[in-house]
């Protein structure tokens, strides 16, 4: 698995949709390439943090905020 598969994978696997198969896959690639992996722990960071606020304002537009913030496309993996 190359780099953009693991990342365009991870949204996929925060949102529960792989196979374990696939999983273990990514989980292999991030702990094997450091650069994906931390764009992962930034994946879970704005699940975590839009799980909390969502209940106070637009979940979409506080992700796309932060995502420009760290300078990644919200776009990507869609
Ligand atoms: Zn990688």
């Amino acid at each position: 698995m190359d780099c953009d598969g693991a990342i365009h994978g991870v949204y996929h696997y925060l949102d529960g949709e792989l196979t374990v198969w696939k999983r273990r896959a990514i989980r292999r690639h991030l702990d094997e390439c450091p650069p994906c992996a931390q764009g992962y722990d930034v994946e879970l960071e704005i699940r975590r943090v839009i799980s909390v606020r969502c209940r106070e304002e637009a979940p979409e537009d506080l992700r796309r905020r932060i995502a420009e913030a760290i300078g990644i496309d919200p776009r990507r993996g869609a």
